[in-house]
């Protein structure tokens, strides 16, 4: 996993020369920057798969878990901790409520009372949660450095850039945005501008509809999987889905593809869930012939084409608290939200197609959530400037009213 992370960053910092909102990186900075994540990932993993227990540790944990309670206590209901559901599960006991990015945001927006809405999972679920919040609530996140890959994967400039290729090709008035939710504010923004929607792996479908009554394109930022399973899912044909590569001249397409093409997908993916393969599956299928496999619509679709069930992370808990017991449940998707199904459910057999952590949603623990309420409304505050916010929130207001 480490290989392909570092892979990953390799292209980000080396081949892409405008990889941050359009700035051009020195390649000194660039370099340096590689090295400080690069050094932070491996410090991530060592501690994940080294992690050793011993009982200073347990009660360092007991020491943070009572403050934080004593916080939540004071605060009361000005306080809203909302946790992903690949969050860890000390934390997870710890917050209001547990969701998917879609149930959190929904979350997010309905709650008028919460003056302090502590977000634990990564930036862009936050900055969702700011751009939805109103005037009076402030938004933080244990850890600002929690970010997520697949986010970064589709830059401002770059998507722009593409946007004005694809509009100058196909005509202004036939392509719709959708983004999905695991983008940063700017993409938000563009698609709000452009009356596109956000969209989330729960609701993907319902969104790809909305957009084709739109208008008779979409171009879909920044999962490739997501999107190309999506349209799958609704029969559009292999040869009318296309890839943008944006570091390709017209993302790799000719004109008459671009104009051919009824979905326009940008190359993005989850480094989590684009790890597990077919390989993986047929060995698993050997050893538990009965079991199911069930896997997240963010995995390649050689991948989902050999799953019993494919879903949102929504769609996996309910898959698990629906089987009946004894079963046996194969799961592809983030290992701390298998981890703990396993725990709760010890009446069935629950286990990962293979172990995929995501080390951005690790970053949050119990040190940081309680730096964060120690210092609640002061530090770690994601802001979203207000131009970016007004569009960004069309976007998103287009996806809850779906
Ligand atoms: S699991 Fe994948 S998409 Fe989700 S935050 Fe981690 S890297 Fe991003």
């Amino acid at each position: 996993m480490f290989e392909r992370e570092l892979t990953h960053l390799l292209r980000c910092y080396k081949i892409l020369p405008n990889y941050k909102s359009g700035l051009m990186y020195n390649s000194t900075l660039r370099f340096q920057n590689f090295l400080r994540l690069a050094y932070r990932q491996l410090f991530v993993q060592t501690r994940v798969f080294g992690q050793t227990l011993n009982m200073e540790n347990i009660m360092d944990n007991k020491d943070m878990i009572d403050k934080i309670i004593k916080i939540k206590q004071e605060l009361g209901n000005r306080l809203l901790i909302l946790t992903h559901h690949y969050q860890r599960t000390e934390i997870i006991d710890l917050g209001d409520h547990k969701g998917d990015s879609f149930g959190l945001s929904q979350r997010a927006a309905m709650d008028e009372n919460a003056k302090y809405i502590v977000f634990c999972g990564v930036h862009f679920m936050a900055e969702s949660a700011a751009i939805l919040a109103k005037d009076h609530q402030i938004v933080q996140i244990p850890d600002m450095d929690a970010g997520c890959w697949m986010a970064d994967m589709a830059d401002s400039y770059l998507v722009e850039t593409a946007w004005n290729e694809v509009t100058a090709i196909a005509g202004e008035n036939s392509v719709t945005p959708l983004v999905y939710m695991n983008s940063d504010a700017f993409i938000k923004a563009h698609c709000g501008r452009n009356n596109g929607a956000v969209c989330t792996s729960s609701n993907a479908v319902k969104a790809f509809e909305w957009a084709f009554k739109q208008k008779e394109k979409i171009f879909f930022f920044p999962d490739e999987h997501l999107g190309r399973n999506t349209g799958n899912n609704l029969g559009i044909p292999a040869n009318e889905m296309i890839v943008w590569d944006p570091e390709k001249t017209l993302g790799g397409n000719t004109d008459q593809e671009i104009k051919k093409a009824k979905v326009i997908l940008w190359k993005g993916y989850c480094l989590v869930h684009t790890r597990f393969t077919t390989n993986d599956m047929e060995s698993m299928r050997k050893d538990f012939p009965n079991a199911k496999i069930v896997v997240h619509p963010e995995c390649t679709q050689e991948v989902v084409k050999e799953s019993d069930a494919v879903g949102s992370t929504s769609f996996i808990v309910k898959y698990v608290a629906d089987s009946p017991k004894g079963a046996t449940i194969i799961i592809a998707t983030e290992i701390n939200l298998i981890k703990r199904l396993a725990l709760e459910y010890p009446d069935k057999k629950i286990i990962p197609l293979k172990n995929s952590l995501c080390p951005n949603m690790y970053k949050i623990n119990l040190k940081n959530l309680l730096n964060c309420l120690e210092n609640i409304g002061q530090t770690n505050i994601v802001g979203v400037d207000e131009t970016i916010k007004k569009d960004a929130f069309i976007a998103l207001e287009n996806m809850l009213n779906l």
